[in-house]
């Protein structure tokens, strides 16, 4: 088996990179950077993000897992101190798989210019360099609500824990194929009005948002890359064909990982 380790690039993550590293090629497993079946991130779920981007173009072929450096993450969730035993597992292989939804976000130019087409592990967000987001929201083609205010943040069941948990949104356990539309400050008053309330959509149901002028600059960040678009026609969000597929070597529940993080991570 070909494996690739990833670090936050910190001390601490570096050293346990090069621990995992050296058990691993001992155990005569193959480290490759470009072609791994299993893809170690050491650090946090930012960590985590950056790897699953690195190898998005080979997800049937390229299995993730996460260690943490720092506080528990909702991907990279094996301690430092458990690393011994996992090393063990997976030289043992085959592994199980875990698959998780994930998210296509389509932007479209309103004149000439790419389309342009990412997946989002977390979620996107949309919002203005300048003023008010304002945005026609329709789905599965009909006119839903105009909407101004902040932006919009679309995430996928394991990143409603996220961005989206933070907005509000409700957390989704990430067996349902769904996706969810939170609103960050909406301007609400007699003369404008927008749901209010998050929304969670099943996969066959297209979200597009149209920006009422296109000359609009936005910013779009997909999990943690943002960038600046103008000239857009068209966002086109719906829960994607491809899966994230985690490596799964001991049991650690979705709603354990929740309780741990955000209640208390004793019992
Ligand atoms: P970062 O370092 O600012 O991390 C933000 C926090 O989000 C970290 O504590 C991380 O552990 C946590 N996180 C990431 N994915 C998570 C998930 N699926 N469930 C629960 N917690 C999660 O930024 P980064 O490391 O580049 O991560 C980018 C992510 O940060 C984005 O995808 C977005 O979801 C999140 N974010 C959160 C807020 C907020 O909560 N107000 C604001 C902006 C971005």
């Amino acid at each position: 088996m070909r494996f690739s380790i990833l670090s936050k690039g910190d001390q601490k993550s570096d050293v346990i990179k090069g621990r995992m590293e050296q058990y691993l090629m001992d155990f005569s497993l193959e480290y490759d950077e470009k072609e791994p079946d299993l893809a170690i991130s050491v650090g946090g779920d930012g960590t985590f993000l950056e790897a699953f981007h690195r190898y998005q173009h080979r997800l049937e072929d390229t299995a993730f897992i996460g260690v943490h450096t720092g506080h528990l993450g909702f991907y990279a969730d094996w301690l430092p101190d458990e690393i011994e035993k996992l090393i063990i597992e997976i030289a043992k292989n085959p592994f199980e798989i875990v698959e998780y939804p994930l998210l296509d976000i389509i932007i479209h130019p309103a004149s000439k210019g790419e389309t342009k087409r990412f997946l989002a592990l977390n979620e996107a967000s949309v919002k203005s360099t300048d003023g008010t987001v304002v945005m026609d929201v329709l789905i599965k083609g009909a006119h839903f609500e105009r909407f101004r205010g902040d932006g919009l943040c679309i995430s996928t069941p394991s990143g409603s824990t996220a961005y989206n948990k933070a907005l509000g949104g409700a957390i989704i356990h990430p067996a349902l194929n769904a996706y969810q539309i939170t609103e960050m400050a909406s301007i609400n008053n007699r003369v404008f009005r927008t749901i209010g309330s998050p929304l969670i959509l099943p996969k066959h149901h297209v979200c597009e948002l149209k920006p009422l002028h296109h000359h609009k600059s936005f910013l779009i960040t997909i999990d943690h890359n943002t960038d600046s678009y103008s000239n857009i026609d068209t966002i086109e969000c719906r829960v994607s064909e491809k899966k994230i597929r985690f490596a799964r070597f001991r049991a650690f529940p979705f709603w354990k990982r929740v309780h741990d993080s955000f209640i208390s991570d004793e019992r």
